[in-house]
């Protein structure tokens, strides 16, 4: 313990050196509390608190921002099914989800804003985008001009189309002056959540609930944006228009941290198909590092598929770093190394293998940081 000193190593992110001074500002795009949590939302929360921890220990203040979009119709949708009230039936779920990461040992973030108290702020966006002639209004609904944003975004059509119908966005609403504009305030029907607003009784749009907490916690910018790779379109990508659209300043974003999908069989995990392994369930079976360290021992973009199999091996890999662990090998070089592969894009994988060959301290040093005791 106490290191005084900051590793000779810099921190790199995504390939690229991301130099931090003063506070990292982090914003993790959270959960939409409807639904239980599978090992695909969890990928994502144990690589940014792998990430957080790396930080701390290198002396830089991570600060973490991860929200809760609990003003959604997937929830709206969800809770009318069940017959509760859609805040009530967003707090149940909410615990559930906090409960699991608690499990996972995720540490909590300094702040986890949620949609509903941020009503404010969304409305304060859409009036900046239509001030700066990047939003207009039809009978009640604020559309932020999105033409550009799937070509900005390296994407064909075909795809953009894809992927906007995979996320309930409507290119053929025909509201809208253009396929890729998007909603940054909804009027809202009768049975939809309400607020009152300049536009009349209406409710956020999905990415810019996001944007207006971002600028809300951090002003116009942030260090790392992290979410799973799903939401790279049309998600990150509106919510970073928005954001400098609004505030001029770019990037909104100096790295993103996408974090790769978890597949079961080639397939997206998704309640619809079915297609899920639950956190809660897996931790009836398998120590909560196990899965850290089988979530973690890959690079952190990497798709991978999951299967019982490679669970079973990160117990083992778990029992034999707490083996190297018990070694008496205080080597300070091995634990810079441990330290120095951590900043490099969280490699989990390079600094494990430093760990389990030198043993002693650099073990030590590795399973503390990355909570895997
Ligand atoms: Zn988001």
């Amino acid at each position: 313990m106490g290191h005084d000193v900051l590793p000779p190593a810099p921190l790199r992110l995504g390939g690229q050196p991301l130099p931090i001074v003063g506070p990292a500002r982090i914003y993790v795009c959270g959960v939409t509390p409807y639904d239980v949590t599978h090992l695909g939302h969890a990928a994502t929360f144990v690589w940014v608190d792998a990430l957080v921890r790396t930080l701390r220990t290198a002396n830089l203040q991570p600060v973490v921002t991860r929200n809760v979009t609990d003003v959604d119709d997937v929830l709206t949708e969800a809770a009318r099914r069940a017959g509760s009230p859609y805040d009530e039936y967003a707090a149940v779920h909410q615990y559930a989800f906090e409960h699991d990461m608690s499990e996972l040992g995720v540490r909590r973030p300094e702040n986890e804003p949620r949609a509903h108290r941020h009503i404010a702020d969304v409305i304060r966006l859409a009036q900046a985008l239509l001030d700066r002639g990047a939003a207009y209004e039809r009978d009640g609904t604020v559309y932020f001009r999105g033409a550009e944003v799937p070509s900005r975004a390296g994407l064909s059509e075909a795809v953009a189309r894809q992927r906007f119908a995979e996320f309930g966005e409507d290119p053929d609403d025909v509201a809208k002056e253009d396929p890729y504009d998007v909603p940054v305030w909804r009027r809202s029907q009768d049975a939809d959540p309400a607020w009152p607003s300049p536009w009349g009784q209406g409710r956020p749009g999905w990415h810019a609930e996001c944007t207006a907490m971002v600028l809300s916690h951090y002003g116009s910018s942030v260090d790392i944006h992290a979410g799973g790779a799903d939401l790279a379109f049309p998600h990150h990508a509106y919510e970073a228009a928005q954001a400098e659209a609004a505030t001029g300043v770019t990037p909104f974003a100096r790295t993103w941290m996408r974090v790769g999908t978890v597949r079961i069989d080639g397939e997206k995990m998704a309640k619809s198909t079915g297609n899920l392994v639950l956190v809660a369930d897996l931790l009836k079976e398998h120590r909560p590092s196990a899965l850290r360290l089988m979530i973690l021992n890959r690079g952190w973009a990497s798709e991978w598929d999951y299967a019982p199999a490679e669970l079973a091996a990160a117990e083992g890999q778990l029992d034999a770093l707490h083996a190297a662990a018990g070694r008496r090998d205080d080597s300070e070089a091995a634990e810079r190394e441990v330290l120095a592969r951590l900043l490099d894009d969280v490699d989990v994988p390079g600094a494990l293998a430093v760990a389990m060959e030198s043993g002693g301290r650099s073990a030590r040093v590795l399973a503390q940081v990355l909570a895997l005791n």
